[in-house]
């Protein structure tokens, strides 16, 4: 019998991770590990780390085991010159991230950042892939702007995402106007080591530097639409609380809207059901099955049982119900490593590969 012919072989583009000793870095190298399209060549950090192997200095803080394939690779310094892969997952801390990212946009790299630093700029593009992939078409400015042949395309703050999936089915469906949002973000959302256990164990912590306004500028860009050549953020109010809380993984977010148009609690959480993202977006390597699972039992999403569904590239939803002050109101939770941070760069990588935006 002839065998039949064997589906075409992608070849995996060589792939950076700077930052890759941090929480974030780490899970860049997990979900990277055998990577369908990509493949984890270099990994970069400080001087501190450079020139040594990444078995030896970094901590291993997420799931599963340090992969043997990084054990011994050695830590490169995050310099355009030192790093060959054209295509760079940034998850460099922001005091370094807004240089650093510059430097290897300059030098023709494509940019994934997780960085707060460029994100908010009006030619680049901040995106989840199931969201708002049109975004992408900033790129073009940024390209023309900034005469570099590169490219920064950023995520989002971990809570701007997880609140900016659970909205977008009924921001498309119904309008949103207002928005009242309370968090209670994990521990690992500070990175490693993180805040000290004595500030967080039995605590909540009434204040993360610069988070409110990130969640409350990022959501309205997310939900946001294109006007020539810049992003304009959605014409919607948005108050956020953030608070910290003895979680180890997973953003929690208490949610109250006021919609444009009118519609009943069971209108609104059939929108969400309904809700599977831009096609573009569906059948990638890192999609989720469900973008959005709405959780019919009244004491969930919560972060030890449902972090993980879709592999942490699920928002979780539930309490879909009436608000005395606006209209609706629902909690929403999701991994703010993988879905907040790490993931959502993959899944926009792919999106780029998919739509002929990688270099080839
Ligand atoms: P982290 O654990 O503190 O890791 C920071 C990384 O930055 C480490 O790899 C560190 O390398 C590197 N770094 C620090 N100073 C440097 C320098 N001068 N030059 C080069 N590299 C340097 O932080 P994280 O939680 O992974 O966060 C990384 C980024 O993602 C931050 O911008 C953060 O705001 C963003 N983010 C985090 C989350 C989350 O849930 N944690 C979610 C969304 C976005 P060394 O080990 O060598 O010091």
């Amino acid at each position: 019998m002839i065998p039949a012919p064997s589906p075409p072989v992608r070849q995996r583009h060589p792939v950076a991770v700077l930052g890759a000793t941090g929480a974030v870095g780490q899970t860049f190298v997990r979900l990277l590990e055998n990577h369908p399209w990509f493949e984890l060549a270099e990994l970069a950090a400080s001087e501190r780390s450079a020139g040594r192997p990444y078995g030896e200095c970094v901590r291993w803080v997420t799931a599963g085991q340090m992969p043997a394939s990084v054990v011994h690779k050695k830590i490169l310094n995050c310099d355009p010159a030192a790093v060959s892969s054209d295509i760079v997952f940034s998850a460099l801390d922001s005091s370094v991230a807004g240089e650093a990212e510059l430097a290897f946009a300059r030098a023709g790299k494509v940019v994934l950042s997780n960085a707060k630093n460029h994100r908010m700029a009006p030619d680049v593009p901040l995106v989840i892939a199931e969201v708002n992939p049109g975004h992408l078409r900033v790129l073009e400015a940024q390209r023309r702007n900034r005469r570099w042949d590169g490219a920064i395309v950023t995520n989002g703050n971990c809570s701007a995402i997880v609140t900016s999936l659970a909205l977008a089915p009924i921001h498309e469906r119904f309008g949103i106007t207002d928005v009242f949002v309370a968090t209670m973000q994990a521990v690992s959302g500070a990175g490693y080591p993180g805040v000290a256990s004595l500030d967080i164990l039995g605590n909540v912590i009434p204040f993360i530097n610069d988070e409110e306004d990130k969640l409350e500028g990022e959501l309205r860009k997310f939900l946001g639409s294109i006007d020539g050549d810049a992003i304009v953020g959605a014409p919607m109010t948005v108050s956020a609380h953030c608070n910290r809380v003895a979680v180890e993984n997973g953003h929690t977010v208490c949610v109250s809207l006021r919609l444009r148009e009118r519609a009943a609690v069971n209108e609104v959480e059939q929108a969400l059901r309904d809700w599977n993202g831009a096609d573009v977006a569906r059948a990638l390597p890192s999609s989720p099955a469900r973008p959005i699972e709405v959780l019919d039992v009244p004491d969930r999403p919560q972060p030890r049982r449902d972090v993980s569904r879709g592999g942490g590239m699920t928002v979780s939803v539930g309490r879909v119900r009436e608000d005395s002050l606006f209209d609706v109101k629902l909690v929403a939770m999701g991994d703010n490593v993988v879905r907040g941070a790490a993931g959502a760069s993959v899944l926009n990588a792919e999106l780029m590969a998919n739509c002929g935006l990688l270099p080839r």
